[in-house]
């Protein structure tokens, strides 16, 4: 607590993926061999062919700053995404583009929220939506789900947390940390119950859509009555590994896009121009081009999951999607290993990191304490490894 900080900072946790990343990095700079299962960023090189645009845009003095809300031509290429993949039709004054989905996210909260509006965030969920809403004056309203419901929130559940000030429900399928995939039955019930609450919008984050095991990804958009009132964000971060090069984007009603670009306009201006070029390349691309990382991670989930099920005391779902386990570690709770009490899922994540070497995030910072998440965004021996370490520390 800093009292020349603004209450705003002081008040704000710490993303604890970037945190558990930074601490990871710098024991390693002390010499210390750290996996790092922490962080959920793909471990593939960004795809020649879409090197080989961006090389092309900086050679073509692509230097300028574009238009606030993105290239014309980006925006068209996200539109035939969204057509291709999702059949959602946004024009492209349906389309902001920003630096990264993060960005898409915080622009959202800024330009929907008044002090105290609430945000249904189905729990597990992704570290920053909690701290984004609340740098807006929002009310994060967490509502907890289980494993015993594969971490999905049903239509009951919704239905209780939903107040006269609920303003938005935000998630995403396939989920971050769960790797929970709702499909259209469950969609539809979820916005069986919407209908009733005409007021409510929702955003829905589909970054990790082509990450799923089980094909036929859906957008809530494209549920009867849901298109007008859904924010749908989307991102090249996760399928196309360009995490650094920050670009995102959201599909939405033309007075929402409006909002956000004039926030924008005031914040970042538009997202970066070389980034942006090689996202239409990327976007314009078959999704067959990119099915060799989707086979890498349905083959380490595969692996992790049996590594880990040789565990006692792991409990898990299986994932349908994204590339993280959230494993209910509860049973360790009041147990003392190696002289360490463990408490709580940060206590156990804290052992793993100090006993075991690897970096992993405690479930707390998704809403739920009871698990912890592991990134398998990382190579089959690295893994192997680490699961090996953890089996033996505890
Ligand atoms: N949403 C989810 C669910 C994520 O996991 C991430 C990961 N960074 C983001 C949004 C933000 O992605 P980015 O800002 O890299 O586009
Ligand atoms: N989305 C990734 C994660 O959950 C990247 C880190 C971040 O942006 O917080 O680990």
């Amino acid at each position: 607590m800093n009292n020349h900080l603004s209450e705003r900072i002081n008040n704000m946790a710490t993303s604890a993926t970037l945190a558990m990343a930074a601490k990871a990095r710098e024991l390693r700079g002390q010499g210390k061999d750290i996996i790092g299962l922490s962080l959920g960023e793909p471990d593939f090189n960004i795809p020649d062919f879409i090197k080989d645009a961006a090389k092309k845009a900086i050679d073509e003095n692509y230097s300028s700053y574009s238009p606030v809300d993105g290239y014309a031509d980006l925006k068209q290429a996200i539109s035939n995404k969204f057509k291709r993949d999702n059949n959602l039709d946004y024009g492209l004054s349906q389309i902001v583009v920003s630096t990264g989905a993060k960005q898409s996210l915080a622009n959202i909260a800024m330009v929907m929220l008044n002090k105290g509006d609430e945000v249904i965030l189905p729990a597990p969920y992704w570290v920053s939506y909690s701290d984004i809403v609340k740098l807006a004056e929002g009310v994060p309203v967490e509502v907890p789900t289980s494993i015993d419901t594969d971490f999905k929130m049903t239509p009951e559940q919704l239905e209780a947390a939903i107040t006269p000030k609920t303003k938005m429900m935000w998630f995403s399928s396939p989920c971050n940390p769960s790797g929970s995939v709702y499909n259209e039955e469950e969609l539809k019930g979820l916005a069986e119950v919407l209908k009733k609450h005409p007021n409510i919008f929702v955003v829905s984050d589909e970054i990790y859509e082509h990450i799923n095991f089980r094909g036929g990804h859906i957008s809530i958009a494209g549920i009867e009555g849901m298109y007008d009132r859904t924010i749908t964000v989307n991102g090249v971060s996760k399928a196309f590994a360009m995490t650094g090069w920050r670009i995102g984007y959201i599909g939405a009603a033309e007075w929402i896009v409006k909002a956000c670009t004039k926030f924008q306009g005031q914040i970042t201006s538009g997202a970066n121009a070389i980034a942006q070029r090689a996202t239409i390349t990327a976007l314009e691309a078959p999704v067959s081009k990119i099915q060799f990382m989707i086979d890498e991670f349905h083959k380490r989930r595969d692996l992790i999951l049996g590594l880990l099920g040789e565990i006692e005391g792991f409990k898990l779902n299986v994932p349908e999607g994204a590339f993280y386990v959230f494993p209910d570690i509860s049973s360790f709770f009041g147990k003392t290993l190696k002289g360490t009490k463990i408490n709580n899922a940060s206590d156990f994540a804290l052992y793993l990191l100090e006993n075991a070497n690897v970096a992993t995030v405690t479930g707390e910072a998704f809403g739920n304490p009871n698990c912890i998440r592991i990134s398998y965004a990382a190579s089959e021996k690295e893994l192997r490894e680490a699961i090996s370490r953890i089996k033996a520390v505890l």
